[in-house]
């Protein structure tokens, strides 16, 4: 059958009813990769899968609840939606928005923002303004901007963004047959765990798997305020999706930390750029670096044991979500590599340089 997006296909599960005008681009359906690289970090007895959501339609989980966002909006009358945004969300909903025929403002940082995501909100035709402030100002803004006009506020506040993006757990209990033992997970505004661990709840509960992941979460540690215990005035990172001081689902998140029995923990820019370049050279996989704290986050609790603690007689599995594509942010990509050589177009010259 021909796959149209979430909404369909787990409608069930979703506040949607046969009114609900759907709006979609055939989100979600991402592949859950097998590691060998990492699983083999691990040791017998770990799998490890890559949730590569960064192949949704533009790149990032956003669309997962942006398709529900939209769909509800367009619903419920809105004829405009509004988000402030590390860039992810800008570029999702912008994208949406373009399909449903609404207006979409959003609300960047200045400076702070990949070029691939600013590229994608402009060119779906949003309003985009440029905040001489941070994420978690430009978020303030949004708020009480939505709070006083008639637009539909279209960031993870938005609880049809949680129910959205709920969804992914239900496609890697549906692709291994039953929940992870630990699923690993970046942490920014901490909206995507928070519906990570909702969709494993209602899942079981619905008797469609019979456990619950431990729910890892992973900050950057220059804008890390859960894992610090307070606000951060200004968060310092270069994965800039998780570049967040004061994640509007703080509590949500430390919830599903405790009910689950996991952590929430931090990695250095050092330690994502690490993971970044260990998934696109031994896995083929080309993610954001905000993703790639997942990664860099299997590979720290690895260094500690953490892991070999749990015995086990089915192996231990662990998913980690990588939340956008590389390709949103060449630059960074660029500046972690060797720039390549540049050569005379002789074929001596060129044998001599690949050794042959
Ligand atoms: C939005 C985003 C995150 C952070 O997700 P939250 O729900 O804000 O915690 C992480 N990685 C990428 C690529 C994102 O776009």
């Amino acid at each position: 059958m021909h796959y149209e997006g979430i909404i369909k296909k787990y409608s069930r599960y979703l506040p949607v009813s046969g009114k609900t005008p759907v709006i979609t681009l055939n989100e979600g359906n991402t592949p859950l990769i097998f590691s060998g690289y990492l699983s083999g970090l691990l040791g017998a007895g770990f799998e490890v899968y890559l949730k590569y959501e960064g192949l949704n339609p533009t790149g990032s989980f956003k669309d997962r609840g942006m398709t529900l966002a939209i769909s509800k909006a367009c619903e419920e009358g809105s004829k405009a939606v509004m988000c402030a945004s590390t860039g992810n969300t800008s570029a999702s909903a912008a994208a949406y928005s373009a399909k449903a025929g609404i207006k979409c403002i959003v609300l960047i940082p200045n400076g702070s923002i990949a070029l691939g995501k600013l590229s994608q909100a402009m060119i779906h035709g949003a309003t985009v303004l440029a905040i001489e402030g941070n994420f978690d100002e430009a978020l303030k803004l949004a708020r009480e901007i939505t709070s006083e006009f008639p637009i539909t506020l279209v960031n993870s506040l938005n609880p049809y963004r949680i129910e959205g993006q709920k969804t992914g757990s239900f496609e890697i209990c549906d692709c291994l047959g039953d929940a992870p033992d630990f699923h690993i997970i970046p942490v920014g505004n901490a909206g995507n765990i928070t519906a990570y661990w909702k969709g494993y709840k209602e899942y079981k509960q619905a008797g469609k798997s019979t456990a619950l992941p431990k729910m890892l979460g992973f900050q950057a540690q220059g804008a890390a305020p859960i894992v610090k215990g307070h606000p951060i005035k200004h968060p310092k990172t270069i994965a800039t999706a998780i570049k967040i001081g004061n994640p509007a689902s703080w509590a949500q998140a430390e919830a599903a930390r405790d009910e689950s029995g996991g952590l929430i923990n931090m990695v250095t820019d050092k330690q994502i750029i690490e993971a970044y370049k260990i998934l696109a050279e031994k896995e083929g996989i080309f993610a954001e670096p905000a993703s790639c704290a997942s990664v860099a986050g299997l590979i720290k609790l690895s260094k500690t044991g953490y892991f070999s603690k749990r015995k086990a007689k089915k192996p231990t599995r662990i998913t980690c979500i990588l939340t956008g594509h590389g390709l949103k942010d060449p630059d960074r990509a660029i500046k972690s590599v060797k720039m390549p050589k540049v050569i005379k177009p002789k074929l001596k010259l060129i044998l001599k340089e690949i050794g042959y």
